[in-house]
């Protein structure tokens, strides 16, 4: 399931490629073609993500709302514009690349790219093996453009192909998929929770402890509740959780008013580097070659995710799995005693 973060860098990707441009829209699978026929030929006017969702304007106070769910996923294909701040493989920020598939040599600054796939620029959402050209525009100036069809070939069930002169982004398997007045836009975003990325600051992190405050549900649940926070799922919750030390049972009005204020700092900060990086890094002050191998392997960059039955890497003791609210749920049943 993606979470916040990459809703924010997909967002993030149609800012540098759609926004000020116009697109061509279509359905190639036919479940959005009256949609897609409203929104072919329209400029891209602005775009944002709230927590899981993000929201497309297009000319004409329409807007496009996408919730991936748990299987949806955007491929971009074309000239992508790479975010210069993307950090680096040794932190830096700067200029960086995305390895294009017929550019040999390493590039020393690229990010590093998870085994996983799950900060690959070419597809943003539930994990999949990239199958577009993914290249610098500045890098493909001059190159010869072996291998790559334009327009890119249907595959699979594109919901969505949206289009400007060069490029390209099909979404697949979305939860939602569907066309908004202005009005209805504004009703959706008001139904989330705080957002880091999104309004006041200090507004936010009130929000999120008055809702957390007052509700007897387990902290483990309402930080998945996206109305009471937006964007955390799965790992992040499991990982906030263990990095605060907090039992997940505990009722959300029980948690210690600082504790709550320190998830939400830790929150900011968690998806901060989520949408700068492309990986949900839950770990902090490891060392160059540990953070290395954290930002190419799942497996090295959580305390207690998919851990089940692992020693925590703390305490030693087994780490807990158990189902909460229909999904898993990782813990150190003594670190978070
Ligand atoms: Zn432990």
């Amino acid at each position: 399931m993606p979470e916040g973060h990459s809703v924010h860098r997909i967002a993030r990707q149609f800012e540098r490629n759609f926004v000020g441009k116009q697109m061509r829209a279509s359905s190639p699978q036919g479940r959005f073609a009256e949609g897609a026929a409203m929104l072919d030929g329209r400029e891209a006017v602005s775009v944002k993500a709230v927590g899981k969702q993000m929201f497309l304007e297009a000319e004409g106070d329409l807007w496009l709302r996408v919730h991936l769910g748990l299987y949806g996923a955007w491929d971009f294909a074309g000239e992508i514009l790479i975010d210069p701040t993307i950090a680096s493989a040794n932190g830096r920020m700067g200029q960086t690349n995305q390895r294009g598939t017929d550019l040999d040599a390493p590039i020393v600054d690229a990010p590093i790219l998870d085994a996983a796939g799950e900060n690959s620029l070419a597809s943003i959402g539930a994990p999949r093996r990239a199958r577009v050209h993914v290249r610098m525009s500045e890098q493909t100036k001059g190159l010869a453009d072996e291998g790559s069809e334009w327009p890119p070939p249907i595959v699979g069930q594109v919901r969505l192909r949206l289009m400007t002169d060069i490029t390209a982004a099909d979404l697949r398997g979305p939860t939602a998929c569907e066309l908004q007045t202005p009005d209805e836009m504004l009703a959706s975003v008001a139904k989330l929770g705080p957002d880091p990325l999104v309004g006041d600051p200090i507004e936010n992190e009130e929000r999120f402890v008055q809702a957390v405050r007052k509700k007897k549900a387990p902290i483990a649940l309402l930080l998945m509740d996206q109305s009471v926070v937006s964007g955390i799922g799965n790992v992040y919750r499991a990982e906030m959780l263990y990095r605060a030390r907090l039992n997940p049972h505990t009722p959300g009005r029980d948690v210690p008013e600082e504790i709550v204020r320190q998830l939400w700092h830790d929150w900011v900060r968690l998806l901060a580097i989520g949408v700068e990086t492309g990986q949900m890094m839950t770990m902090d002050d490891l060392s160059p070659t540990d953070y290395r191998a954290a930002m190419a392997s799942r497996d090295d960059r959580h305390w207690v995710y998919h851990r089940a039955g692992l020693p925590c890497r703390v305490c030693g003791t087994e780490i807990a799995l158990e189902e909460l609210g229909a999904r898993k749920l990782y813990w150190c049943p003594r670190c978070q005693a």
